[in-house]
């Protein structure tokens, strides 16, 4: 049974990139019918975010990415935090030393810095020497202590990764990595193999910056008699052609996208397609149509860019589906930041926004015009196709106040009437009152719809105003 893990450090927020691990290792389970499982790799304790593991399970679930197996789920192979598996590594750990594949270091901060003061690119075996015995003493005494792996002096190691092929390292390009530290915690490089294995783990899905380190832990998972897994490595994703998308630029995570008002599931199909393509190169997927399709041949071997305008058009498809009801609940919390939208029929208004809304802070722009009628330029009357001017709007405007108040329920039957009664183009009359009543030449609806916005007191209120401005 396939059984793939993702496996985040909880350092911070979510970025688009692990959310991509998480899929990706989400997707090949559900299509391979096996199971999904979280982990979460908390051993590097400087680097822990109080509220990261719980971001974690909140964007999994929220996104979907539902996991068989986890910390708060539960499972046969747990527990599921690396801190709560301290002494499972240990033993190991003195597994491997016993074969000779691992030893302790004694090194102190000072000859390590000197080492590399000194030009050393990496750990020199000075503590492999040490004989057994002694090194156990000295352990048994209370010496601080390191384990480190035992990585042989020559040869090249080899391994398939299933998007890239064969991949191999040169053993004198990789260094005795630390696998305890001296607090008596694995590091990543050492938890991640024995935790692949005891969780079963059959495929790890990963960033290709363990591309070159594989062969250190395929050296653990053969010392200590382990079954390899296999692996697929998953290119960066790009912020330009020079820069990966970085979680220290912030601008990247799952949180600022649904701050920005874009939709979990547009996120989701957007981030399957950094990196992933289906036979067909459809774009717009579900989850569900995802778990169908996925597949290993449709994986990148190059890096993927990200463009945010790409993800705006994936998120206005999304959002063009939604039942007016729901567009209208989602965009609520939107409304309540902006000010002068108190008192308007937010629903009314919902219903001529949804086909202009990209994503959901783009409700500021499309209002904008709103408070903007205070102050707004008079060149907007003039347009040529409709002949019109401010001259023309100070003409028409008292007709036009007076038909708004008496004809409120048959507002546009009457702007029709009038422009016949007056021998002009229906267009004339309509863009004279719609920039009267919103000075605006760009307004999410037409002349009534926006009447109908305002509401008749407020309405009048405006072609009253825009009157006293175009008589000056
Ligand atoms: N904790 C590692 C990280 O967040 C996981 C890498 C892996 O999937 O093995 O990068």
């Amino acid at each position: 049974m396939v059984r793939t893990r993702f496996a985040p450090s909880p350092t911070g927020f979510l970025h688009v990139g692990g959310l991509r691990t998480a899929l990706y290792a989400y997707l090949y389970a559900r299509k391979a019918g096996g199971k999904f499982i979280l982990r979460i790799e908390d051993t590097d304790l400087e680097r822990y975010v109080p509220g990261a593991v719980e971001l974690i399970y909140r964007t999994l679930r929220e996104t979907g990415l539902t996991y068989d197996e986890g910390p708060d789920v539960g499972g046969d192979y747990g527990p599921y935090v690396q801190s709560e598996r301290k002494n499972v590594y240990l033993e190991y750990a003195e597994k491997l030393i016993e074969s000779g594949d691992a030893y302790y270091c004694f090194c102190s901060k000072e000859r390590l810095a000197k080492l590399h003061e000194d030009g050393a690119t990496k750990y020199d075996k000075h503590c492999l020497s040490i004989p057994l015995a002694e090194a156990k003493a000295r352990v048994a005494a209370g010496e601080p202590y390191v384990i480190r792996q035992n990585i042989p002096k020559e040869g090249v190691s080899s391994y398939t990764d299933l998007v890239f092929g064969e991949i191999k390292v040169d053993y004198n390009d990789l260094e005795d990595n630390i696998l305890i530290k001296s607090d008596g915690y694995p590091t990543y490089n050492f938890a991640n193999v024995i935790d692949d294995h005891l969780m079963g783990i059959t495929h790890v899905i990963r960033g290709t910056e363990y591309l070159s380190s594989t062969p250190k832990y395929n050296l653990l998972y053969d010392a200590l008699g382990f079954e390899r897994p296999q692996y697929i490595h998953l290119q960066p994703i790009m912020r330009d052609a020079q820069h990966k998308l970085s979680k220290r630029h912030g601008d990247a995570n799952y949180e600022d996208f649904i701050a920005k008002g874009f939709l979990k599931d547009a996120i989701v199909n957007y981030i399957a397609l950094l990196g992933w393509s289906p036979k067909d190169n459809r774009e717009k997927l579900s989850l569900a149509e995802m778990e169908e399709l996925f597949g290993l041949e449709g994986i990148s071997k190059s890096a993927s860019i990200f463009d945010e305008t790409k993800m705006r058009w994936l998120n206005s498809l999304y959002v063009k589906e939604m039942t007016p009801e729901s567009y209208h609940a989602y965009a609520r919390p939107f409304y309540e930041k902006i000010d002068y939208l108190k008192g308007l029929d937010l629903a009314y208004l919902s219903t001529l926004l949804q086909s202009r809304t990209e994503v959901f802070t783009d409700i500021a722009n499309l209002t904008a015009f709103i408070p903007a009628f205070e102050t707004y330029d008079l060149a907007a009357f003039e347009n040529q196709k409709w002949k019109t001017d401010t001259a023309l709007a100070a003409k028409m405007l008292p007709d036009l106040i007076t038909l708004t108040d008496k004809n409120w329920e048959g507002l546009h039957d009457a702007l029709a009437a009038y422009a016949e009664e007056k021998g002009v183009k229906k267009g004339q009359v309509l863009w004279i009152f719609r920039i009267a009543l919103t000075g605006s030449v760009v307004t999410p609806g037409g002349a009534t719809e926006m009447a109908t916005l305002f509401g008749k007191k407020e309405s009048l209120r405006r072609l009253k105003e825009s009157l006293k401005r175009v008589s000056k």
